[in-house]
């Protein structure tokens, strides 16, 4: 399996708990961990199937962050 950060080689590992064993593909590179779960969500998100909630907090505010950054450079 490739890593999906850095495209570099994955190795499966085993990890054994008290509720049984978990496999999940470790990056040699980076250390990026997948595992199942995390690919089944990857692939709910890639079919749009995600549930729609409605945001709680606003997105930030890029543009007007931009303009104050642009009075400033004039200033100068
Ligand atoms: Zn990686």
């Amino acid at each position: 399996m490739i890593c999906p950060k850095c495209e570099y080689q994955q190795y499966q590992e085993r990890i054994y708990t008290n509720q049984g064993a978990v496999s999940l593909w470790k990056c040699i590179a980076c250390g990026n961990a997948t595992d199942e779960v995390i690919l089944r969500n990857r692939e709910r998100q890639n079919n749009n199937e995600r549930e729609t909630r409605p945001r709680l907090f606003p997105l930030p505010r890029r543009q007007a962050r931009v303009k104050a950054k642009s009075k400033v450079s004039q200033a100068v």
